[in-house]
């Protein structure tokens, strides 16, 4: 009998559409040739309102490519966030659809989908599922633990400053002093982030007063944890990984742009980015870049797949670490897919072993 495969997409962060179609391109893989006498696929959609549907609806989510209006949905299968009234256990206990699956692949990204809250509803649940567990996963969401971690381990990263929104918002007396701090530490250009989101959401370069105290306003309004960055001059490069305990790390490669930094337009826009794999870089740093992906991914207690993103400053050679995501971007032209690619292992291939890599974790031995 085939396995049962959950494929849980949308969700209600900033990147839903990365997630419709990061979930294409894995239900593609799961129907491949290789796959399809394997797997069955059980589409479960959430909606940017929070709503889950299941059934027909995701089917044709799947299908379009395109987000289900309000109007459009159909069976849902309980509604986690919006509505109390309606969220009833027993349509967590019941519901057909949701008890027939055998392993979950969630492919959320950002709050809500990558930083471990579903991880837990799923763990609740005691069925195995892709991806790094609770843990790993709120540590690869939070810039400001994930860095506190990666400094235990040693791994060198750009100094910083972490901040909490209550710094900025509630005292007035203290934010000049906040500033003049951030400045003498940091200087200019420095990098303002709210700590908990993804695809440079909220994400400000700043080279001046001026700008830093907007910046700092604005990311505020995104979450209560905030982190501050010395700016780097540097190359951007990635490495994949893949595995649980004995994780293997993939070719490296590189993004290029012409923006002034790797921003959301540039991540989103067809033609902005361009993806080098390999990328051209020493062996020695090649080597170093895929030991410090390997210690990261251990240090956060990622699990299954995680991209490890790293500063190459070429004049000095130093690699910095900047940061883990724990759940990548996943469609056909995505890095983490790409590498692996360049690295042997295929896209369906890829979605077999993290499928195969979840029932491990879930039952060792
Ligand atoms: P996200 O998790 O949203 O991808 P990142 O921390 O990776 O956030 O930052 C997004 C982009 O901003 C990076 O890919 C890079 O282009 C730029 N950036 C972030 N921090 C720095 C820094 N300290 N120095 C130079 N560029 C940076
Ligand atoms: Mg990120
Ligand atoms: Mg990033």
């Amino acid at each position: 009998t085939k396995l049962r495969v959950g494929l849980l997409f949308g969700g209600r962060s900033g990147e839903h559409e990365v997630s419709i179609n990061s979930a294409r391109a894995i239900a593609k893989a799961l129907s491949a040739e290789q796959n399809a006498n394997k797997y069955e696929i059980l589409p479960f959609y959430i909606q940017k309102d929070g709503r889950w549907l299941a059934g027909e609806a995701p089917e044709k989510v799947l299908e379009t490519g395109t987000p289900l209006l309000e109007s459009e949905q159909s069976t849902s299968v309980g509604n986690l966030t919006s509505n109390p009234q309606t969220q009833t256990l027993s349509k967590w206990q019941s519901p057909s659809q949701v008890a027939q699956v055998d392993v979950w692949f969630p492919i959320l990204h950002g709050p809500n989908g990558e930083d471990g809250t579903i991880q837990g509803l799923l763990t609740l649940m005691q069925v195995p599922f892709i991806g790094s567990g609770v843990l790993g996963s709120a540590l690869g969401m939070d810039k400001i633990a994930m860095k506190m971690a990666f400094e235990q381990a040693g791994l060198p990263q750009v100094k910083y400053k972490a901040i909490t929104r209550a710094q900025v918002w509630s005292n007035p007396c203290v934010f000049p002093k906040l500033c003049d701090d951030i400045e003498a530490a940091l200087g200019y250009p420095a990098f303002v982030k709210p700590a908990n989101l993804g695809s440079s959401v909220g994400i400000a370069k700043v080279r001046s007063r001026q700008e830093l105290e907007a910046a700092l306003d604005n990311a505020a309004s995104y979450d209560r944890r905030l982190v501050v960055e010395a700016g780097v001059v540097a190359r951007e490069v990635e490495c994949a990984v893949l595995g649980n305990d004995q994780p293997q790390a993939s070719v490296v490669g590189e993004i290029t742009y012409d923006s002034d930094f790797y921003d959301y337009e540039t991540k989103y826009t067809e033609g902005r980015a361009d993806l080098l794999i390999p990328a051209q870089l020493p062996d020695a740093i090649i080597r170093k870049i895929q030991d410090m992906a390997l210690q990261a991914f251990a240090v956060v207690d990622a699990a299954g797949l995680a991209r490890v993103d790293f500063f190459y400053v070429e004049a000095t050679q130093e690699v910095f670490i900047n940061e883990i995501n724990t759940l990548p971007g996943f469609t056909a032209t995505s890095m983490y897919p790409q590498l692996w690619a360049h690295s042997g292992v295929s896209f369906p291939e890829l979605v077999d072993r993290l499928i195969q890599l979840a029932l491990e974790r879930h039952s060792p031995n």
